[in-house]
């Protein structure tokens, strides 16, 4: 019988990882979420010597990434985390949205083993396929020993749910980590780490479990901001505002008033910022709290986890 001890359990949810083109030198006109989970292993001779299980959670494109994946891939990792075989976790999805998801899957399990998001720049067609590589650093981070949180790894580089983000709409090596820096390095197999892992307390799976996610959306302060946006959508019924401000999270005035008066009338309003890194510190005179360190779509998500509260 295989030893079973170091599994990683390998959960599919599409992008371009699993993406295909009809030209190997196709690079951007390919459909994503096309080859299942067992094809993205096996293109990996080196997985063969791993105890793997695998499965299909999703097959998507993941723009398009909606609440009832995210739920049901947040039970499949808990799940997973519980066996005592399990070793850690990879998860392969599409560059688009895997920020959120990774902040998603922190904040709610705060695994005590390594669950590590991979993704690829490049269809599994492409002539520089980066896909298979990304797959054997994330099952070689998933079996590190002592790791434990919600991680990326793209390129060699790991990054922490907490700081990852996608800074590149084409490069290969496509994500960074803000002000943070990188988490660790993969080399020849090697994780050299340079920070601590993911930590924090679980939010747990009942913050989710009637799957009534409330509306939150995102606007943003610019030249010539208008009132009207903000006022359309409290009128729409939505229960949550996060506000991408300019530098330190200030605003239009315009957009400030609406979004005063769109407190005022029971919707939460954060403020974060438009700049790809820095937190909006909050000064006196301040009408609307800060998001602190959250990009504006980790904030989004956390804004509808704390309406969820029970
Ligand atoms: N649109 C793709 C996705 O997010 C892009 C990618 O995976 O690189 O699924």
């Amino acid at each position: 019988m295989q030893d079973t001890a170091g599994t990683v359990a390998v959960l599919a949810t599409g992008g371009t990882i699993a993406g295909t083109a009809e030209r190997a030198t196709d690079n951007i006109g390919y459909s994503a979420a096309q080859l299942g989970v067992r094809a993205l292993v096996e293109a990996v001779p080196a997985l063969a010597e791993v105890p793997l299980v695998t499965e299909q959670v999703a097959q998507l494109d993941s723009k398009d990434m909606d609440f009832a994946v995210w739920a049901a891939l947040a039970a499949r990792v808990a799940h997973h985390v519980a066996r005592p075989e399990v070793a850690g976790i990879v998860i392969t999805h599409g560059t688009d949205t895997l920020e959120e998801t990774a902040y998603v899957l922190q904040r709610l399990l705060a695994p005590a083993k390594p669950v590590v998001m991979c993704a690829a720049m490049r269809p599994a067609t492409a002539l520089l396929r980066d896909g298979p590589q990304n797959l054997l650093d994330a099952v070689t981070l998933a079996r590190q020993p002592g790791a434990r949180g919600v991680m990326a790894v793209l390129s060699g580089t790991v990054h922490s749910a907490f700081d990852v983000r996608k800074v590149h709409s084409y490069r290969v090596d496509a994500f960074g980590s803000g002000d943070a820096g990188v988490l660790a390095r993969i080399e020849e197999g090697q994780v050299r780490r340079l920070r601590d892992w993911p930590a924090g307390e679980p939010l747990g799976l009942d913050r989710i479990a009637s799957g009534d996610w409330p509306w939150v959306e995102i606007v943003t302060s610019h030249a010539g901001a208008r009132a009207d946006g903000v006022r359309a959508l409290v009128a729409a019924g939505v229960k949550g505002l996060v506000v991408a401000g300019t530098g330190n999270g200030s605003l239009h005035h315009a957009l400030e008033n609406a979004l005063v008066e769109a407190q005022q009338a029971g919707v939460a309003v954060w403020r974060s910022t438009r700049c790809l890194d820095g937190p909006v510190q909050m000064k006196s005179g301040d009408r609307l709290p800060s998001a602190g360190t959250l990009t504006p779509v980790q904030a989004r998500i956390e804004l509808m986890l704390q309406l969820m509260r029970a």
